[in-house]
């Protein structure tokens, strides 16, 4: 493993984020005076980042009111007009990015890379929606219950308002990506970004202001889930939660006693299977991207791979070397492949995860170790070999820089084991393009990636995401991710004929005709 002494220029820790951003950002919670600060603490050094005010359900509630109050008037604009907030907010982002990426990294310790692809995934979230809100929303005709003589029509309102309950890995886009659609549809948000990582959830809000959104649309509180949760959830129309399948059934709960709708985006233990037919260098670097982005720390990463036995020596060695060589930095530069991990909390788990399953026979190919040496919260990239199902790792999200491969006999054995498990999030492929689009389907997984790791699949942003089994409920992206903040109406209006006996026709008679039209109905090819 490399000791990542990489240039001092810019991948030394960074300082302390300025103090008036931080006091600017801060001021945009709602919270009476005089609440209690919390701190949060950069992952790379320990320093102090800043305090964010800790509220209580009497500001969300104030949240909510205001937010209520601003989201009748946004509805009533023009859709061309939010279009337009959200066009802006896309130059925005990219252009502010310096400043966004180092608040990111500063709040996560991830690394530059990985902080630019939630940023990237940010302006592709307001561009697409930007450009497809009028055709996911504009009122539908539908067939009528008879022909020519009812004319249906399908509308969708915005619910009103909107939680948003988000986690600390992707703080920046998970903040505002799913925010996007459901404000182009009308609705008001109230945030609640994890207390690891205000500040990146603050600065995209922050944009969104500038970018033109009004004031008073978009509210944030800070402070604990389990604490804040309860009240957001009883004073909104849906929940969007991005978190750990555990918190996921807990709001699920409060949400059904509401009767509200809710999209649950939850854990997962996804898999990547590699056939003897695959490109071995593009499955090597893929490994990477797939298994370490943003230190592992990602819903969709892999954490488990299977590898057919006729490539399995050959490519697993180039894997680990491959890894061996990655280079790890605490720092604003784009130099380092991985930063550190985001707390003390996901440390713990990598750690005991790695020790339980070398306690208990597994082999390390790759990594293995904490960095201390480079910031407090750093560890390896890891590779394991003979991990088995008493092993902690084995079916448990890690969510850390931790991959278990195992060898299989072929493509049968590689779909079984891949879908052996709890979780259906996302899955990875790699073999010729047409085997792999077909064993896709055989794969139990929300997404899958064919000669890819799970970029391809999240950024298709006009097709669905979201995980099967316990991996979550609901949907983000293309029209299921903006149509769930709607409530979908039905108007029908009947001309000429009712759709019941002609006033004074005998019951058996009108039963006669109908019956005599519906089975004339069933021959015409135009209907449905
Ligand atoms: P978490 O469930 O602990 O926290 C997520 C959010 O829920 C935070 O804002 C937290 O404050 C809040 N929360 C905690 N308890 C709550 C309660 N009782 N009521 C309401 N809200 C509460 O998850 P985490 O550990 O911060 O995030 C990592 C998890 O998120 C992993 O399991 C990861 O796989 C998952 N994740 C999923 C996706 C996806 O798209 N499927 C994306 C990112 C992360």
């Amino acid at each position: 493993m490399s000791t990542a002494e990489l240039a001092p220029t810019g991948t030394a820790a960074p300082g302390p984020l300025a103090h008036d951003l931080v006091t600017r950002l801060a001021a945009l919670v709602t919270a009476a005076p005089g609440r209690p600060r919390q701190a949060s603490h950069a992952p790379f050094d320990g320093a102090l980042i800043g305090e964010v005010p800790t509220c209580t359900a009497e500001d969300v509630a104030e949240a909510q009111r205001r937010a209520r109050a601003a989201q009748v008037e946004w509805a009533a604009r023009p859709l061309a007009e939010r279009r337009a907030v959200m066009l802006r907010y896309h130059d925005l982002v990219l252009e502010r990015q310096d400043q966004i990426l180092d608040i990111t990294q500063v709040e996560t310790g991830k690394n530059r890379v990985s902080a630019f692809e939630e940023l990237a995934d940010v302006a592709m979230t307001a561009r697409y929606y930007a450009n497809t809100a009028a055709s996911h929303l504009r009122p539908t005709r539908r067939q009528g219950a008879l022909p020519v003589l009812t004319r249906t029509v399908e509308h969708h309102h915005p619910k009103g308002l909107i939680g948003v309950i988000s986690p600390w890995n992707y703080p920046l886009t998970l903040a505002v990506s799913d925010a996007i659609p459901a404000l182009l549809a009308g609705n008001g948000i109230v945030l609640k970004p994890d207390a690891q990582t205000p500040f990146t959830a603050l600065i995209a809000v922050e944009l969104l202001f500038e970018a033109g959104l009004p004031r008073d649309l978009f509210q944030v509180v800070t402070g604990a889930g389990r604490v804040l949760g309860a009240p957001l959830i009883e004073g909104v129309e849906y929940l969007m939660f991005t978190g750990s399948t555990a918190t996921g059934r807990i709001v699920a709960e409060q949400c059904a006693r509401r009767l509200i709708g809710f999209s649950a985006e939850l854990g997962g233990k996804n898999p990547m299977i590699v056939l003897a037919d695959a490109d071995l260098d593009k499955a090597v670097e893929g490994a990477i991207r797939a298994c370490f982005s943003n230190s592992g720390q990602l819903c969709i990463s892999v954490e488990r791979m299977y590898v057919e036995d006729a490539i399995y020596d050959r490519f697993v060695p180039a894997f680990a070397e491959r890894v061996e060589a990655m280079e790890l930095g605490a720092g604003l530069g784009w130099d380092a492949d991985m930063g550190s991990l985001v707390s003390s909390d996901q440390l713990d788990v990598v750690t005991r995860h790695v020790d339980d399953a070398v306690a208990k026979g597994a082999r390390v190919l790759a990594g293995g170790q904490p960095r201390p040496d480079l910031g407090p919260l750093f560890y390896e990239p890891t590779v394991l070999e003979g991990v088995t199902d008493e092993m902690a790792l084995a079916r448990d999200e890690t969510f850390g820089p931790v991959v278990a491969v195992a060898r299989v006999a072929d493509a049968e054995e590689a779909v079984r084991r891949a879908n052996d498990t709890d979780y259906g999030l996302n899955a990875s492929i790699w073999t010729t393009a047409k085997r792999g689009a077909e064993l896709a389907t055989r794969i139990q997984a929300g997404t899958v990636n064919v000669n890819e790791g799970y970029a391809a699949a999240w950024a298709s942003h006009d097709a669905p995401m979201g995980g099967m089994k316990d991996s979550g409920v609901g949907r983000r992206h293309g029209r299921e991710g903006i149509l769930k903040y709607t409530e979908s109406q039905t108007v029908a209006v009947q001309r000429g004929m009712p759709i019941g006996p002609i006033p004074g026709q005998p019951l058996e008679k009108y039963a006669s005709l109908m019956t005599t039209g519906l089975k004339l109905l069933k021959r015409a090819p135009f209907l449905k």
